[in-house]
């Protein structure tokens, strides 16, 4: 956790809608902005380590425990999982088929307790995960004032492509490539500010996830750690290492680094 230390914070207004936005600048040079997140306490996301005799032995060579960030990015682009299908009750989303069932348990368990589901992400590709974020990288080049056919050859563009970083995952760092991610809300969301979302369901669904092997991968307290605060998003790891992460207030990124002795945040 040394890194944390020299970890700043900077909060900056955003050039693009002129929200205040909360961007922490890291040791890696990573830049988070966050919509949803007030960041009052960064001392308070560190947290105490779990003796070294009851961490779960796990082989973390499987898909399963696959660790995706920014600085771990998806082996290939080409990377999709052996099998996927439609998630019961979405139209269209996919999931990874060997563990769809899990996911469509705790779906039904929160159903169950009057909570209605909505998925709002699921499985991507990297061709769809690249058009989202030259989407989001053309947005920001247009705000800066960059126009014409091919603003991507505009020296500036690149300025834009490092700003959409911090939005709009880069195509290969994104969990949802993996087919084991999938981002749960009450109902759709036109922002994803998650003050305004249902606090009952996340409460609920926190207490239950592990149960079926899934974890909330970007806890917002974590946000210093992992990168991202996407508080909806969750990742099947297996039931084992979920119910360690969630006992135990872990993010992935320090669960796997115990794992992994030279690991890098
Ligand atoms: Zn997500």
């Amino acid at each position: 956790m040394a890194a944390l230390s020299l970890m700043l914070v900077t909060v900056v207004r955003s050039r693009i809608d002129n929200r205040t936005d909360v961007i922490f600048g890291g040791a890696e040079g990573a830049y988070v902005r966050s919509d949803s997140v007030s960041f009052a306490d960064p001392k308070g996301i560190a947290t105490p380590e779990p003796t070294e005799d009851i961490w779960p032995k796990i082989n973390i060579e499987l898909p399963q425990y696959y660790l995706v960030n920014d600085a771990h990015p998806i082996a290939s682009p080409h990377y999709a999982p052996e099998d996927i299908s439609v998630i019961e009750g979405t139209g269209y989303m996919m999931f990874d088929t060997a563990t769809k069932p899990y996911l469509e348990a705790m779906l039904q368990d929160m159903r169950d307790h009057g909570f209605n589901v909505y998925v709002a992400g699921a499985y991507r590709d990297y061709t769809y995960q690249k058009y989202l974020f030259d989407g989001k990288a053309s947005q920001i080049a247009l705000g800066m004032g960059l126009e014409g056919d091919e603003i991507w050859l505009d020296p500036r563009y690149q300025e834009a492509v490092e700003e959409a970083r911090t939005i709009t995952m880069f195509p290969g760092t994104s969990e949802h490539q993996l087919g084991l991610a999938v981002d749960l809300m009450d109902k759709p969301y036109s922002k994803m500010v998650y003050e305004n979302m249902n606090q009952e369901f996340f409460k609920y669904l926190d207490s239950i996830c592990a149960k079926y092997g899934f974890i909330k991968r970007y806890p917002t307290r974590k946000l210093l750690l992992t990168g991202w605060d996407e508080p909806w998003h969750y990742r099947y790891v297996g039931v084992e290492a979920a119910t360690f992460i969630m006992e135990q207030g872990l993010c992935y990124e320090e669960f796997y680094a115990h794992y992994v002795p030279d690991f890098e945040y």
